[in-house]
């Protein structure tokens, strides 16, 4: 007997094991460390031969004028697509190409990649070449086996993830690429586990806020007066009162790890007085009362928080200072923020992957929240495209850390739900079907 396509699929995604092992090992290759953002060409140009001979129609796209693209370091993007012999959705799988720095602790060659006890080592092993390098099989096996689909495939390869998007989806979504009249579905193929869908993610505001003094000789500090203490007085009421207040907030969402369920504030830096490293300065700091101080404030706020009562409390903090401790004079400027994104549930994307897990791995979906944000941020507020999800393989903890790395059991397993979800929203064949030779 024929076994029927779905079987097929899965067998030819199977069989592809050494294929996906040496996609992933040339996309390791290329060092696509941001910042700067080197190499952004190159992949794009390794992506689009790739995807040329695969039947997709491939755009090479360079964010002029987006925060970051200069001409040494131009932001290219990629934008494939392939359409299907008759009308219906688009399905995109969104990779970004750009990995961080290597860092220290390397016990292979970041760049080189490793097969070691069925894993694949580099920098972007995990986060996230190994996820574009599953989407890419999981679409060609689509395509080879279901020529006869309806809507289309893309698959995009995006720069500058790491340092905020700007470069890269943001900067599509501003072109509409990510306008829902052409795109229906997005997967992210971010590493967060080859069971687990992630829904979305909280919200951030940075801010820096500024406290001023009056400079004045260190030996007479009476006459000043000292920024750096009025700052203190800034720390001192969050410990206080924002901190606890925080911990007491916790979101009904799934956020992992648990401790992201709370709402939290890092104090990212503080600065005030003389400048700590003057070049070629060997000599010792002069007497001075710092008359300014600068904390930088990185806020994760929880789907169930606005973003003007995040804003609100810290002015609150600051007012009330204002009112209570003599010369206290302050400046909050805002830096960015990014509000929570949490795509619904009962979504086209989510019921499709969720199904899709289910029937691969015999076991029902996980769904989770990230503690900090990705792409999804710019296809759902600039794009306007809400049925967006996170999906791939690797483990999220491994992402940044030196001896990165991804599973290439995960990979596979990941690849077939992929390929099933493509068949669920592409096809009238059921994808969820046990399947039989
Ligand atoms: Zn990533």
């Amino acid at each position: 007997m024929v076994p029927d396509r779905l079987t097929q699929l899965l067998d030819r995604i199977e069989s592809s094991r050494d294929e996906l092992i040496q996609l992933t090992l040339d996309l390791l290759a290329i060092p696509t460390i941001n910042p700067p953002g080197d190499h952004y060409r190159a992949i794009c140009e390794f992506l689009q031969t790739r995807l040329l001979a695969s039947g997709f129609e491939v755009k090479l796209l360079r964010a002029t004028g987006a925060i970051g693209d200069t001409e040494r370091f131009p932001r290219w993007n990629l934008v494939a697509r392939h359409e299907g012999r008759n009308r219906g959705d688009c399905v995109h799988f969104n990779s970004h190409t750009d990995v961080v720095a290597v860092g220290q602790g390397w016990t292979v060659d970041p760049f080189v990649g490793q097969v070691q006890q069925g894993r694949i080592y580099g920098r972007g092993a995990c986060d996230m070449k190994g996820g574009l390098a599953a989407s890419i099989i999981a679409a060609e096996a689509f395509l080879a086996l279901f020529p006869d689909y309806s809507g289309s495939v893309e698959i995009s390869g995006t720069a500058d993830e790491e340092t905020g998007g700007f470069g890269g989806v943001a900067w599509l979504a501003e072109q509409g690429y990510f306008d829902p009249s052409r795109v229906q579905h997005v997967i992210i193929p971010e590493p967060l586990n080859k069971d687990r869908i992630c829904l979305g993610h909280r919200g951030v505001w940075w801010a820096e806020i500024e406290t001023f003094g009056h400079i004045a000789h260190g030996s007479m500090p009476f006459l000043g007066d000292c920024a750096v203490r009025h700052m203190g007085a800034v720390m001192q009421e969050f410990e206080a009162v924002l901190f606890p207040a925080l911990h007491k907030r916790i979101t009904e969402h799934p956020v992992v790890p648990d401790g992201a369920r709370h709402s939290t504030m890092n104090i990212n830096s503080i600065h005030g007085g003389l400048d700590e490293d003057v070049p070629d300065y060997t000599g010792m700091p002069s007497a001075l009362v710092p008359d300014r101080c600068r904390m930088v404030i990185d806020r994760r706020f929880l789907v169930e928080e606005s973003l003007e009562q995040v804003r609100a409390e810290v002015h609150r903090v600051l007012q009330g200072l204002q009112l209570t401790r003599d010369g206290f004079r302050y400046d909050v400027k805002e830096l960015f923020s990014v509000l929570p994104s949490a795509t619904d549930k009962s979504s086209p994307i989510v019921t499709a992957v969720a199904d899709a897990i289910e029937a691969q791995m015999g076991r029902a979906a996980e769904y989770v929240l990230s503690p900090g944000t990705y792409d999804q941020k710019h296809i759902d507020r600039i794009g306007r495209l809400n049925n967006c999800i996170a999906y791939g393989p690797g483990i999220l903890d491994l992402a940044h850390q030196p001896d990165e790395y991804v599973d290439i059991q995960d990979m596979l397993d990941a690849t077939k739900v992929m390929a099933r979800t493509l068949v669920g929203l592409l096809t009238t064949h059921n994808s969820f079907e046990v399947t039989s030779e």
